[in-house]
């Protein structure tokens, strides 16, 4: 280890704010998105594995026979294949052209968003005599990266003239497919499946089709094409209240940490910075050891919740870098009582309502500082 890198040194017993990884959840709704659709699923290990780790996820997700991964950026597909991963992985950013060689090198799959990247590809595949997997990138109402819908015509000449390309996958991404009203989305679908109608002819083959995040996986059959990506789905995580109960899902995180401080607090006295919290009676007042350095959203000041011995108390005050404030009342609790940020009773989604965001944010917001650890079966397991 380089110490003048490093952040901090591990002592001989950790602190006790953690992560706790179930990989047999992450197997379970896998296999449950696979069969609530009917098609191929991409496993979407971007941002850590939303926080899950992308190393022990890629390896965990390819024993259990996982056909596809999704990552945003090439240095994670790298990553991915550092670690002897053979599983097909499309990066869905924008490519950068200088890191096409690094792509092509070691097989990864590129997101073609327009003619002219589509071409630099192929220079690239040509000179360094290897073959290019592309999966064609078509913009049908996000406005992110892709070719317009109403463009598609020359990026499918372009693919078939590109002869050091193959076509793996053609695609899009939905803006609005947590929404109730899907009227959007449909939209985006119709302008999808009007434009690759005619990718079959222009190539004479029809790639792989995709268009639904894990929300539209769960609520729109009609956007399953020939394979779903699902990411936050895979990791437990409900896209919207609305999509309850339709697949079951497992949370795969829980996010811990314990009591480190307890004290009764007297009437008017402010807790934290700011003094945004007061006291209006006696009430006992629990320290945690875990604030927004380790991605504890301090948008949570006064508005978080967290867990012990079963039952929810309030955040109150300021989410300090290191530490949090929790009242709870009247109530029993002594140093070492573990504290649930996130898991049973907690679900990361209404930890996301909470703090004004989106479970995405809570998961791949917490931070490094927090150790990660693994069971499967039940049991501890060493990545
Ligand atoms: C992140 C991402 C997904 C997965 O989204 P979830 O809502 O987490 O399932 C799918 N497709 C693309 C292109 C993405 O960037």
């Amino acid at each position: 280890m380089d110490l003048l890198t490093a952040t901090s040194l591990p002592a001989s017993q950790p602190r006790p704010t953690h992560v706790k990884v179930d990989l047999d959840a992450i197997t379970h709704n896998y296999n449950a998105l696979q069969l609530h659709s009917g098609v191929k699923v991409m496993a979407v290990l971007k941002a850590n594995a939303y926080g899950h780790g992308i190393g022990v996820v890629a390896r965990h997700l390819e024993a259990a026979g996982a056909s596809a991964f999704g990552v945003a950026y090439l240095e994670e597909a790298l990553l991915v294949r550092a670690l002897g991963v053979k599983t097909p992985i499309l990066v869905f950013g924008g490519v950068v052209t200088p890191q096409i060689p690094d792509f092509l090198r070691h097989d990864i799959q590129l997101a073609a968003s327009s003619v002219e990247k589509l071409e630099h590809i192929n220079r690239v595949a040509a000179e360094l005599g290897v073959r290019a997997k592309v999966h064609l990138k078509i913009d049908t109402g996000m406005e992110r990266i892709g070719t317009h819908y109403y463009n598609c015509g020359p990026l499918f000449d372009a693919a078939k003239h590109c002869t050091e390309c193959d076509v793996e996958g053609v695609y899009t991404h939905l803006a609005n497919a947590d929404s109730e009203d899907l009227a959007h989305t449909h939209v985006q679908l119709e302008r999808f499946n009007t434009c690759v109608s005619a990718l079959a002819d222009t190539l004479g083959f029809m790639p792989v089709r995709h268009v639904a995040n894990s929300a539209a996986t769960i609520g729109l059959y009609a956007a399953h094409c020939d394979m779903v990506r699902s990411g936050q789905a895979l990791y437990g995580a409900l896209p919207a209240p609305h999509l309850a109960g339709r697949v079951p899902l497992k949370a795969a995180l829980e996010w811990q940490s314990s009591v480190v401080f307890f004290k009764v607090v007297k009437p008017g006295h402010p807790v934290s910075y700011g003094s945004t919290w007061e006291t209006e009676r006696n009430t006992r007042v629990v320290t945690v050891p875990v604030g927004y350095a380790d991605g504890y959203p301090r948008r949570l000041s006064n508005q978080g919740e967290v867990v012990i011995r079963g039952k929810r108390y309030p955040v109150i005050g300021r989410v300090c870098m290191d530490q949090i404030m929790v009242d709870i009342g009247d109530d029993e609790a002594w140093n070492g009582d573990p504290v649930t940020l996130v898991g049973p009773g907690l679900p990361v989604s209404d930890v996301a309502r909470l703090a004004d965001t989106i479970a995405h944010d809570i998961l791949c917001g917490i931070s490094a500082r927090v150790p990660r650890f693994y069971h499967r079966s039940g049991q501890p397991v060493q990545p």
